[in-house]
């Protein structure tokens, strides 16, 4: 049986490369065209060509996200820029719409098809269909309960997909018309405006509802489904999935790190205790912004998965600089500086091949070899003794709870 597929998000290629060196075995990028999410990506031709280079390396696989709801000047330079994905090695491409698989199937046929979460797809019936028009992968709805996805999972004669982490819809997902409504910008098609989690004034005829102080929102809890990873594991599952093109390159290396350990570790151990996930739920919080839930993995999500008045779940850690390169000799790592921190103040190492470490900055030189006290100019260099060895493309985190 083939270990369980780690799938991370990334919205440029930065990102791209940071999620395949944190542990990902697979990385959804979206192009500038055919994509939702294509007005946040930077993903052109060229930048795709070095990510599936950079992924061969890794032997980890690039998939490219043709994703939209299409109209009909949707398709100009489709059969072209399909021929070209396959042509430089992407491995799948995801796509919402039949005609695209029908032709993608007819231009590109080495590229596997594998069909997007936007086809809401919930059934052992309806996959039967998919797979008759050539679909050699599922992404299911995240809609569907752990035990829907076990049912479906072993009735399925193609692969399975399942979203673990990342933004959820609080209307079914892809079947949302706020962001149309409200700002012409077209979900379905890259726009979505996530005007479900603006703030709103709620009204009752000319009562209003909401708290001045606190105004009303929509928003859903992010999921969190680390709990639900063994499940996955022995439901035979074959890829988890990380939603989150938009977010930051220190959330995906923390995300796909700590998802990378849970994996492995389950399979090394065979099982996984509380105590371990707990341990695991906490790494998340070194860089999850918003609350987060177990979304429809446990049944039907109550009102404790939405957000309807706070947004922040109090992060623990905050990003402070990559770690550029490491002198064995000074022992000092060479940091980039993105985030302010002090002389003396409890950071964190994390990365590709290290452990979180904890060590205080009591050591910090800049570049004219000045002791610095406040480091507060963004990309600015420094050096700063840490008591273990450091590399390149480690991470650095203050703790600040
Ligand atoms: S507005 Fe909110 S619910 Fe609607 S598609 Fe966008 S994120 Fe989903």
């Amino acid at each position: 049986m083939n270990k369980i597929e780690l799938l991370a998000p990334a919205g440029d290629l930065q990102r791209c490369k940071t999620a395949i060196r944190y542990g990902a075995d697979a990385v959804f990028i979206g192009g500038k065209k055919f994509s939702l999410r294509s007005r946040a990506s930077n993903f052109d031709i060229d930048a795709i060509k070095e990510a599936v280079a950079f992924a061969n390396e890794y032997q980890a696989a690039i998939h490219v996200t043709v994703n939209i709801i299409p109209h009909n000047e949707d398709f100009d330079g489709l059969k072209e820029y399909l021929k070209t994905l396959e042509e430089i090695g992407v491995t799948a491409v995801i796509i919402a719409s039949p005609t695209y698989i029908k032709l993608c199937k007819e231009v590109a046929p080495k590229l596997e098809v594998h069909l997007s979460t936007q086809m809401n797809t919930l059934n052992s019936a309806a996959i039967e269909e998919y797979i008759a028009w050539g679909v050699d992968r599922i992404v299911l709805a995240r809609e569907c309960s752990m035990e829907m996805i076990k049912d479906i999972t072993a009735k399925s004669k193609k692969p399975i997909e399942a979203f673990i982490h990342g933004g959820m819809c609080s209307n079914f997902s892809g079947r949302c018309t706020l962001s149309n409504v409200m700002t012409l910008r077209d979900a379905n098609r890259g726009g979505c405006a996530q005007s479900c989690r603006w703030k709103y004034h709620l009204y009752q005829e000319d009562v209003e509802l909401s708290d001045e102080e606190v105004l009303f929102s929509m928003s859903s809890k992010d999921l969190q489904a680390s709990y639900f990873i063994k499940d996955m594991i022995d439901a035979n599952v074959a890829s988890l999935k990380i939603e989150g093109r938009m977010k930051s390159n220190y959330y995906i290396a923390t995300v796909v790190k700590t998802y990378r350990k849970l994996i492995d570790e389950i399979y090394r151990e065979k099982d996984i205790s509380q105590e371990r996930l707990d341990y695991y739920q906490n790494e998340f919080s070194k860089a999850e912004n918003r609350l987060t839930c177990t979304g429809f993995l446990g049944g039907i999500p109550d009102e404790h998965a939405h957000l309807y008045d706070v947004n922040g779940s109090g992060v623990t850690h905050e990003f402070i600089g990559y770690i550029l390169d490491y002198d064995a000799d000074s022992q000092r790592a060479k940091v980039e500086v993105r985030n302010y921190f002090l002389l003396n103040d409890t950071l964190e190492v994390f990365g590709p091949s290290i452990d979180n470490q904890r060590f205080v900055a009591s050591d910090i030189i800049d570049e004219e070899g000045q002791i610095v006290e406040v480091c507060n100019r963004p990309m600015s260099i420094v050096y700063i003794n840490t008591p273990f060895p450091v590399a390149q493309h480690d991470m650095i985190r203050r703790v600040i709870k």
